[in-house]
């Protein structure tokens, strides 16, 4: 013993523990004898530390007293190279080999660590580990941990560190559990790749919520068809709503949804799978129920049937895209029949007209043909070709001349306006000295203005000139002036002058550059404001009761407004019932 304790005095002088980062010499001989040395019989670092190190500064003692187990596992560990890690006696002096000493990091851990006491060493997780130690060398029962977060102080900083380990009872010589053995790998690397893992796995997840979400809630219909018999692997809400709602998932669709049948797409979308081509339709009708025991309503649809095709080339299902377009096509189409209509109507009421137009045209020109004759001969016998005239013969035939101008005057309106209907009048469009044209009318009109005793003022600058017809505008002036004196009592003033207001204020159908305003203003009966416009509506008369005294047909007014605008001008009235009425005609300047 007391040379042992000699060398071993002697040892604990010449070997220190080494520094961390100190080179250990491999091949290091000791002063001890051999049994010393043994169970570090080891090639590696450990081993060589091990060699060198104090033992009996420990209370496991020199080597020479090791028991015989100790020394086995000693250097069974020390020459495997899993980690492994010992704890023994009753200090739980440590003892690990090259593979464990990685798990210490490189900040020198390690160094301290061999040798060191256990609860010592470990102190930062003795909570965990000390009780698990405990147990196992109470109990002799091996322990398991897999894949354990056992953080750990290394490299200046605690370290979340993962293992899988067991401890595992080690018996002496004698029998009696005098030490555990850590068989030990860190997992922490794999648990890091499998966090992230499950990391992008969530993460995944949630994408292919978020997709299937808006798959789901797509306006679009969306399914997926499998298989040669079509079975419904996927659908999404519109097209649910497109079926009805039926029951179609994991069934043929032909079957969930047998009112499809007959309609051709069965061998649309067979063609489809055979031809690996896309099939896109665009408002294909479909007859389908949307509601349950109703009969199918029709549908007009746009979508695609698209091949799913598989890394192996085959195509296992068809992808079916589309939209319900039923109300964009049913409008469509109303409108569509709408105009038509609309069309048909236009025509056959623009054919109306023109046969009415040709009919009036006809009539009063059949009209004009035996009131010529009556005037004719009344005139001869009026000159006596038939014998002496009498006074009452000659106040009878003025009375057939008076009636038959007036019927050939209605009739010559009616033609009139007929032929302004059909479109059929021609205007002679020139530069016109206005004042001409209304000096042209007055001796028409002056035995009507004197027999009425009405005055009759004009007042137009001689200069002033318009574009006109002036056989036309001579027409409307005429037309105009005999329903001034027509409709103004006896004494009455009828003036004719210039308008003083613009062109815009007169609000002419077209806008010409520039502008003429002539008025005829009369201060006869007026016209009530609720008939100011209808008046110059065809066969319209304010007054029948009155007009059938006055006489005239209702067309005057319209023919004039016709007339007025087909100079480019236009033909408007402003009156005051009981005061008299201003009628305008706007000419583009000359
Ligand atoms: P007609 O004079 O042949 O009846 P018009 O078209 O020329 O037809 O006139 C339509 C109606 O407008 C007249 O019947 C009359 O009621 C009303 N009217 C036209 N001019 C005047 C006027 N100067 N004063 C009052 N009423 C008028």
């Amino acid at each position: 013993m007391s040379t042992i304790f000699i060398l071993l005095a002697t040892s604990e002088h010449v070997m220190q523990h080494a520094e961390p980062g100190a080179e250990i010499p491999l091949n290091t001989t000791v002063t001890e004898d051999d049994s010393a040395t043994a169970p570090f019989s080891g090639t590696g670092e450990m081993a060589a530390r091990c060699r060198v190190f104090d033992w009996a500064s420990t209370s496991l003692g020199p080597v020479s007293g090791w028991s015989h187990s100790l020394r086995t596992i000693v250097s069974t560990m020390l020459e495997s190279r899993h980690p492994m890690f010992l704890w023994w006696g009753p200090g739980l002096i440590q003892i690990f080999n090259d593979g464990y000493k990685p798990s210490f990091g490189t900040s020198g851990r390690d160094v301290a660590a061999l040798g060191a006491r256990g609860r010592e060493h470990w102190a930062e997780i003795w909570e965990i580990i000390g009780p698990q130690i405990e147990q196992v060398m109470t109990t002799g029962v091996a322990t398991w941990h897999q894949d354990h977060l056992v953080p750990i102080e290394r490299n200046g900083i605690v370290d979340n560190v993962y293992w899988t380990y067991g401890y595992s009872p080690v018996r002496d010589d004698d029998g009696s559990i005098n030490g555990v053995l850590v068989v030990v790998q860190e997992t922490t690397a794999r648990m890091h790749a499998l966090a992230e893992l499950e990391k992008a796995r969530a993460e995944a997840d949630l994408g292919r919520e978020r997709l299937s979400e808006l798959f789901r809630q797509a306006p679009a219909f969306i399914a997926v068809l499998r298989g040669q018999n079509f079975v419904v692997e996927l659908s999404n809400t519109s097209y649910d709503q497109l079926v009805g709602h039926r029951d179609i998932l994991g069934k043929p669709i032909f079957d969930a949804l047998p009112d499809l049948s007959g309609q051709g797409f069965e061998e649309i979308l067979r063609k489809v799978l055979d031809t690996r081509t896309p099939f896109v339709g665009r408002e294909i009708a479909v007859e389908i129920q949307r509601t349950r025991n109703a009969p199918p309503e029709l549908r007009y649809v746009d979508f695609v049937y698209a091949p799913i095709a598989e890394s192996d080339g085959t195509v296992s299902g068809i992808f079916v895209h589309g939209v319900d377009v039923t109300e964009q096509v049913v409008s469509r189409r109303d409108a569509e029949s709408a105009h038509a209509e609309a069309e048909e109507a236009r025509a056959s009421a623009e054919a109306a007209n023109r046969v009415k137009s040709e009919f009036l045209a006809t009539m009063s020109h059949e009209l004009r043909t035996p009131l010529n004759a009556i005037a004719g001969y009344a005139q001869l016998i009026e000159l006596g070709v038939h014998g002496p005239v009498t006074d009452a013969q000659r106040e009878s035939l003025r009375r057939i001349q008076r009636s038959e101008q007036h019927l050939l005057s209605l009739v010559n309106d009616v033609l009139n306006f007929a032929k302004l209907e059909a479109g059929r009048i021609d205007y002679d469009v020139t530069d016109v000295v206005l004042m001409d044209v209304v000096s042209s009318v007055t001796p028409m009109v002056e035995p009507q203005l004197a027999e009425k005793n009405l005055r009759y003022d004009v007042d137009i600058a001689s200069d002033v000139v318009v574009r006109a017809d002036a056989d036309k505008l001579q027409q409307v002036l005429l037309n105009l002036m005999s329903n001034a004196i027509k409709f103004t009592e006896r004494g009455g003033r009828i003036s004719v002058n210039l308008g003083t207001r613009s062109c815009d204020d007169a609000n002419a159908s077209e806008a010409p550059t520039g502008c003429v305003l002539l008025r005829m203003t009369d201060s006869g009966i007026g016209i009530p404001r609720e008939r100011q416009e209808a008046i110059f509506d065809p066969f319209v008369q304010v007054d029948r009761h009155n007009t059938h005294t006055i006489g005239g047909t209702g067309l005057g007014l319209a023919i004039s407004r016709d007339l007025a605008r087909g100079m480019g001008g236009d033909l408007r009235v402003r009156s005051v019932p009981g005061e008299g009425s201003t009628f305008t005609i706007t000419l583009p300047t000359g």
